[in-house]
């Protein structure tokens, strides 16, 4: 990366970083003097929401350039911070308010950390740069042409650069009818809906009026063998390991079935074989049921169905994978198959060289590969690294160069303790692959409070096997029809005689 020197200055580029030959992309700041051109060329009479444009921002003296930034995200945030005292001024819209670290997402929906544990207000991130604004807003439309882009609620805003970072949302492959059926996890609120379903699937089950009945709602199915699928499944396991025993007196571990359900032949394809093959032993060995090579057809009321064979469950998680942001349509570029924009070696879109796309809405395809990046943390964090310094460079007037990632490795978490971990030549698994996790997971948490809270809970849940996070946040019904399909039968049954109670429902009977 660039290094800064006392001055705040880029005094070095990326290690191995390549001249991008600008040639044939005319248009745009490609120099200080056009950047500043087109700050002094902006309109000045405002947004029509009453913020003042990009050319009136700053000190009202020297006009300086507008970076838009979309997403307070893994990219936006760190493209956002490296511009921070930077002569630009840069307003970050995000249609929420806080950067959210999702890879600890799981263990909010599993009960193990809170939401403000793992997630920043974009404001105190950004509230030392004076020369950031941060936005509370959803973009749902770009203008590239007039280099404008608009809110939801109407209001416009105009750039002189404009940073795309706005991740992606969860794909159910043309299967949107399941979304219902089988939340998927991408933010807060899905995590807070998965938490809901699998603490009332206990609940439920707590109180269920038949054996079978009770095992359905104590299976637990997650579609999907790639990290998000394995980590769910863990976790899952690891939480009813811990509290049924303890805390419920009709239920014990073993009757948790959990089962990870993966299309292709393995789990964790972007791991090695012998990585995945581990990955399937630690699960095993916290109980869960490994199915590779299984296609899901249909999903209802009473399970996810393999065509024919029905698997009985009454909570189903989708792990399956994540579609770009919507808004990547609104560029008017061309996207590959999986609706990622198709960015040049610098990371902008054809034709508009002050146009950025990164992260996971970005299809990067580095130099002599046919793969684009995965979506990953690390290829937004350093996209937006690159991409900031790409500006600060136009604006001194120098050369762009290529974007070129440095793979660290890639990293799953298995329940408390197990994970597999790939890091350049070295495959680790077990618990050295979970303390390297975790100290990464760690190091890049943003905030100083959430590292000591996260630590603290995690030293915690080791110790004590204590899941501290288990409130249920949403209306506390399993689901319309299956509690009162719960609540009829056990009314049917205890309308009988006391004999024919203790000998149907010999685990509902009160202590
Ligand atoms: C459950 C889960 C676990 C993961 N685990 C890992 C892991 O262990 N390691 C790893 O490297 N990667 C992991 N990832 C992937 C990683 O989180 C992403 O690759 C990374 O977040 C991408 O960064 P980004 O900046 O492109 O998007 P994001 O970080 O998703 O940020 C996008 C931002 O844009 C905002 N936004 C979206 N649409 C709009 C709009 N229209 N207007 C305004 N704002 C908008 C969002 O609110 C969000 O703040 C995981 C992802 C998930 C979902």
């Amino acid at each position: 990366m660039g290094r800064r020197s006392s001055a705040g200055k880029v005094t070095s580029l990326p290690k191995g970083a390549r001249l991008y030959p600008m040639s044939g992309i005319a248009t745009g700041p490609t120099s200080a003097g056009e950047a500043q051109r087109f700050g002094n060329d902006g309109p000045s009479a405002g947004d029509g929401a009453g913020r003042p444009t990009g050319a009136e921002r700053g000190d009202g003296a020297a006009r300086v350039p507008h970076v838009i930034v979309i997403g307070g995200g893994f990219g936006g945030l760190r493209a956002a911070k490296r511009l921070g005292s930077q002569p630009v001024h840069v307003t970050v819209y995000d249609r929420v308010n806080y950067h959210l670290f999702q890879p600890l997402l799981y263990q909010v929906a599993l009960a193990s950390l809170g939401a403000s544990d793992v997630s920043v207000p974009i404001r105190s991130v950004l509230s030392k740069y004076e020369n950031i604004e941060v936005v509370l807003g959803e973009v749902v439309d770009i203008d590239v042409a007039a280099r404008r882009i608009r809110l939801r609620d109407g209001a416009e805003d105009e750039y002189d650069y404009l940073i795309v970072a706005a991740g992606a949302k969860t794909n159910y492959f043309g299967h949107d009818a399941w979304k219902e059926t089988a939340p998927g996890l991408k933010d807060l609120d899905d995590a807070y809906e998965i938490r809901r379903r699998v603490l009332l699937a206990f609940e439920a089950a707590e109180r269920a009026a038949t054996p079978e009945e009770r095992e359905r709602l104590l299976t637990f199915v997650v579609i999907g063998g790639g990290a998000t699928g394995v980590e769910l499944a863990g976790a899952i396991a690891d939480l009813s390991g811990d509290i049924l025993d303890r805390e419920f007196r009709h239920l014990k571990p073993g009757m948790t079935r959990v089962v990870l359900v993966e299309m292709a032949d393995r789990i964790l394809l972007p791991f090695e074989p012998k990585l995945s093959e581990s990955a399937v032993e630690q699960l095993r060995s916290l109980g869960v049921e490994v199915r590779t090579g299984v296609r899901v057809t249909a999903l209802d009321d009473q399970g996810v169905w393999f065509g024919d064979e029905l698997l009985p469950a009454a909570t189903v998680l989708w792990g399956a994978g994540v579609a770009p942001s919507p808004l990547a349509r609104a560029l008017g570029v061309p996207l590959d198959r999986a609706g990622r924009v198709i960015v040049l070696p610098d990371c902008s879109i054809p034709g508009h060289p002050e146009v950025f796309v990164i992260g996971d809405m970005a299809a990067f395809v580095p130099e002599g590969e046919t793969k684009p990046l995965p979506g990953v943390s690390p290829v937004a964090i350093q996209q937006g690294q690159f991409v900031a310094e790409t500006i600060l460079r136009d604006l001194r007037g120098e050369p762009r160069y290529r974007f070129e990632y440095v793979d660290k490795g890639i990293m799953a978490t298995i329940g408390r303790a197990r994970a597999v971990a790939q890091l350049r030549k070295l495959s680790l698994s077990g618990f050295l692959a979970w303390l390297t996790w975790a100290i990464v997971h760690l190091w890049y948490l943003v905030g100083f409070r959430n590292r000591i809270i996260v630590f603290l809970n995690w030293i915690w849940a080791y110790i004590m096997s204590k899941h501290g996070a288990r409130v249920i946040v949403g209306p506390s019904t399993f689901r319309p029809n299956e509690l009162r399909a719960v609540t009829e039968a056990r009314r049917a049954a205890e309308s009988r005689p006391p004999a024919a109670l203790r000998e149907e429902l010999p685990r509902s009977a009160s202590p």
